[in-house]
């Protein structure tokens, strides 16, 4: 049995590079930037003001000034202010030429109709200094990001409009079990309810691919032969859940076979997830999951994802925040890695209620998974542990 980091290592040595398209602004909302962005502009373009008030010299402060213009945003200030003087200015005007600090309004009073008169003890500049934030050519965003509303606003800034993106994997999802019904339907005595196929294709999709749920596949090997040459056809990355536990009927490792898969690694030292397939075929990638939907929630997140955001030029597709675990934690067996459902509190993670791999439940208030390493049954609170936000 490999270790956790070797599977990982495995599946993303087996990524490949997806091509790329343009896309509008907002389409590009969490796809994956893939070239360099740079600015065509400084930002600020001009020294401009901070606040509402009066743009002087500091020197001035102490004199009542006399109000030479006004100035609002979109204008620019035709006159230059000198010895005695003042400009009325709005936030996000460009300061005059001769003014080295802006007086709030809420500083000022008018001595006499025209004239106004500092009445604040000291002031800041409130002058957001010409290129302060970005000069004309610098790089303002890197290729791989993950593109947040917060990149669209830099994107529109530097009128970067027609974002370069990774194309987007297709992805299939395919459950099986004849025990498995679909969620509109009651299940009856020894049936369940198809969570998992749906919570993957969701996960598929908040990760930023295009996700295709094809339908429960019963257990018999024709049939599960035929729906996975089927999402071959359709899908670049297979993701087909159940059937690999090795009961009676878990036959899906021996499909694989003959469908051509090249069969890669068929279990982990995890929990859950000690079940996992991961195949090749051409550049078709294919992931036999544990049926439980605990257990593929979290192969897809540990496993998968990663894989899915390595393909579409994600530099660090693996991002762990390392946090001390708030409470000791024991475990009787530590010959697997196991990650867990956490809740993050002032800085710590919290082991929630967990009663294994179907309590799907224990995941609704999750903020995170965190792993508890191989070889390892104590933790003493305090201690830094890995935890991937879900
Ligand atoms: P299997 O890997 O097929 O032996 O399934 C392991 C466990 O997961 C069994 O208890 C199944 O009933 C359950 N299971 C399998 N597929 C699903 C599914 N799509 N949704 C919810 N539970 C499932
Ligand atoms: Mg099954």
């Amino acid at each position: 049995m490999i270790t956790f980091e070797e599977a990982l290592d495995i599946v993303l040595k087996k990524s490949y590079l997806f091509d790329k398209e343009l896309v509008s602004l907002l389409e590009s909302t969490g796809r994956i930037l893939a070239e360099d962005v740079y600015s065509d502009i400084n930002m600020p373009p001009f020294n401009r003001s901070a606040v509402d008030g009066f743009a002087c010299r500091r020197e001035d402060l102490g004199m009542d000034l006399e109000v030479i213009e006004t100035v609002r945003a979109g204008i620019f200030p035709a006159k230059k202010v000198s010895r005695g003087q003042c400009t009325r200015i709005m936030t996000g005007a460009p300061v005059p030429e001769g003014a080295d600090c802006v007086m709030m309004v809420e500083d000022t009073t008018e001595a006499v109709p025209g004239m106004i008169r500092f009445t604040g003890i000291k002031t800041k500049t409130n002058i957001s200094p010409f290129a302060e934030d970005i000069r004309e050519g610098d790089c303002v965003l890197k290729a791989g990001t993950i593109i947040a509303p917060q990149h669209i606003a830099i994107m529109a800034a530097v009128g970067y409009v027609k974002p370069k993106v990774s194309q987007r994997p297709v992805v299939a999802v395919i459950s099986t079990g004849d025990e498995i019904v679909e969620p509109h339907l009651k299940p009856g005595i020894s049936q369940i309810r198809n969570s998992n196929g749906y919570q993957l294709t969701a996960q598929a999709l908040s990760a930023g691919v295009e996700a295709n749920y094809l339908g429960i596949a019963p257990d018999n090997e024709e049939d599960t032969f035929s729906w996975i040459n089927t999402a071959l056809e359709k899908a670049d990355i297979v993701l087909l859940t159940g059937g690999v536990s090795m009961g009676d009927f878990d036959f899906v490792p021996k499909i694989f076979e003959k469908a051509g898969i090249d069969i890669l690694f068929r279990t982990i030292a995890l929990q859950p997830g000690k079940p996992t397939i991961f195949g090749i075929k051409g550049n078709k990638r294919i992931f036999g999951l544990p049926g439980n939907p605990v257990s593929s929630f979290t192969i897809f997140e540990i496993l998968v994802k990663p894989l899915l955001l390595k393909m579409m030029g994600v530099a660090n597709p693996v991002r762990n925040l390392h946090l001390p675990i708030g409470t000791n934690y024991h475990r009787k067996r530590s010959d697997r890695m196991q990650w867990i459902p956490v809740e993050i509190r002032e800085g710590k993670a919290y082991p929630l209620e967990y009663h294994g791999s179907a309590h799907i439940f224990s995941l609704a208030t999750a903020h995170a998974i965190a792993a508890i390493p191989l070889h390892i049954t104590e933790l003493k609170a305090g201690d830094i542990i890995d935890v991937r936000p879900v």
